[in-house]
């Protein structure tokens, strides 16, 4: 059975089942598995004509088994990864945007981004472990956008979670406001907070910081990607694309639009488990601590920047401990120091060079200003009649930027649905592409949400009153 170690070195080894279940570890570190089944180029050959489903299995089994049955993983998967529930057969589909060079549709969800991969999937693993426990739970999280709905979206059939989404009221867009309040289930709250981003968000950690509200009776399960089982259900892509353009023969490259680093740390996992990767390009938007750290050796907390593409609008970028934890050689003392000056903030703090140049052999870095993803949009739209949105049009500049061998595929991680971001595509002149079938009527559907004041105490009352209801 696979344990799951904390990046800090100084919090109990969890099986798959308490990681699920769990936030951060005890000591403040993310649980990162203690070893990585790792496998031989003909093995993964071996999985070359395999539908998406399957090779989800292939992938996710190791790192859940013991915790949860492989016929049961196998109709989550098939729960999960289906043509009802993904506007697409194939799942994640490669669109060619020119020679060598692709991008990774990953916007076929229910909720038009990535998120939904892992979301959909987290939700029914949820439900599985929960009822065998005979326990409930309690999701909160804060969102300026894409996790509320997808994590909506991927638990409202779950018997065994309450969810409440905080969002700053009248501070999304319309199309990601709706797609949180027009999701049908009993155990869904939308909490519009009277306040911004950052005040939702502080309610929510004060509330995993203390958790008697819930009176004993319930735990608070994260959703945000410092939950390993996300990364896991993001690592399958990596897999499918490669396989479908001549891996694992040949090597690929990847460009990721990224904020927190989850979605780019699911590749470093693939290539660790033996695909081949000959780069991986960490593409931001003007929130670039990691391109300042990556390029400079300068590790600074700025203040947040709010930009068109939002989902990539991070000050700190929490996944980034998981990858410094193998630069370090896994050594959580010394991790667990380089985090506390880290998160200090009172000094820019560099990594030791040595690290730095092991990270520099897979990663490079790309930071895009506004103006340039419009014009990246506009360019692609030119060459191919093909609309970006506006994170993935920044990873397609990253990709074309840093490209090291035109002979290797480059694959941009294709992160959203261009109709979810009215802001960018009317900069880049474009009409709003059309929403997709199954969310045509999404404008007519009836809304349900509470307005509640910036308000900790009101807030967590709310949270109780509803969670023990029945
Ligand atoms: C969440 C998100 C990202 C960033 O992903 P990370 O895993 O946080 O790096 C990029 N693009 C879109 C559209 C997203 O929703």
């Amino acid at each position: 059975m696979m344990k799951y170690i904390s990046t800090r070195g100084n919090a109990p080894e969890l099986t798959f089942e308490d990681v699920l279940l769990t936030g951060l570890a005890t000591d403040g570190g993310l649980y990162v598995p203690k070893e990585v089944p790792q496998y031989s180029l003909e093995e993964i050959q071996s999985w070359r004509d395999l539908p998406y489903t399957e090779l989800a299995h292939k992938v996710i089994y190791p790192f859940v088994e013991g915790c949860v049955d492989s016929d049961a993983l196998k109709g989550m998967l098939e729960d999960v990864y289906n043509n009802t529930n993904f506007g697409h057969k194939a799942i994640a589909p490669l669109q060619q945007l020119d020679h060598n060079e692709y991008v990774l549709e990953l916007f076929h969800g229910p909720t038009l981004a990535f998120k939904d991969f892992a979301l959909q999937l987290l939700g029914r693993l949820l439900d599985y472990v929960l009822e065998r426990r005979n326990e409930k739970v309690v999701i909160m999280g804060a969102t300026s956008g894409d996790t509320g709905s997808a994590a909506i979206e991927g638990t409202k059939a779950c018997r065994n979670v309450d969810i409440f989404i905080l969002h700053p009221n009248g501070k999304v867009s319309e199309v990601q406001r709706r797609q949180m309040t027009t999701v049908e289930g009993d155990n869904i709250y939308n909490i519009a907070i009277e306040g911004n981003f950052d005040q939702a968000q502080d309610m929510v950690k004060a509330s995993f910081g203390d958790q008697s509200f819930l009176r004993g009776e319930r735990k608070l399960v994260a959703v945000n990607s410092i939950n390993w089982a996300r990364i896991m259900a993001q690592i399958v892509y990596y897999f499918y694309s490669s396989l479908n353009l001549g891996g694992p023969l040949r090597p690929m490259a990847y460009s990721v639009p990224t904020g927190n680093f989850g979605d780019i740390f699911a590749g470093y996992m693939a290539r660790k488990m033996g695909l081949p990767i000959e780069q991986l390009v960490i593409a931001t938007n003007t929130n670039d601590v990691l391109h300042r750290l990556m390029s400079k050796n300068q590790y600074e907390v700025r203040p947040l920047k709010h930009t068109i593409t939002p989902s990539m609008d991070i000050a700190v970028s929490s996944n980034f401990e998981r990858l410094l934890f193998d630069l370090y050689d896994r050594d959580g003392s010394v991790l667990a120091g380089l985090m506390a000056k880290m998160n200090a903030r009172d000094d820019i703090i560099s990594l030791d060079e040595d690290k730095l140049a092991k990270a520099r052999e897979l990663f490079d870095s790309l930071a895009v200003d506004e103006h340039t993803t419009v014009e990246v949009m506009k360019e692609v739209y030119a060459e191919t009649g093909y609309l970006l949105d506006p994170h993935t049009a920044i990873g397609v500049k990253a990709a074309r930027e840093c490209r090291r061998n035109p002979n290797i595929p480059m694959i941009t991680l294709g992160t959203a649905h261009p109709v979810k971001f009215e802001d960018a595509v009317g900069r880049a002149g474009f009409d709003m592409p059309e929403l997709p079938h199954h969310l045509k009527d999404l404008m007519e559907r009836e809304e349900r949400l509470s307005v509640l004041p910036a308000d900790l105490n009101t807030v967590q009352q709310f949270i109780a009153e509803n969670t023990f209801r029945d």
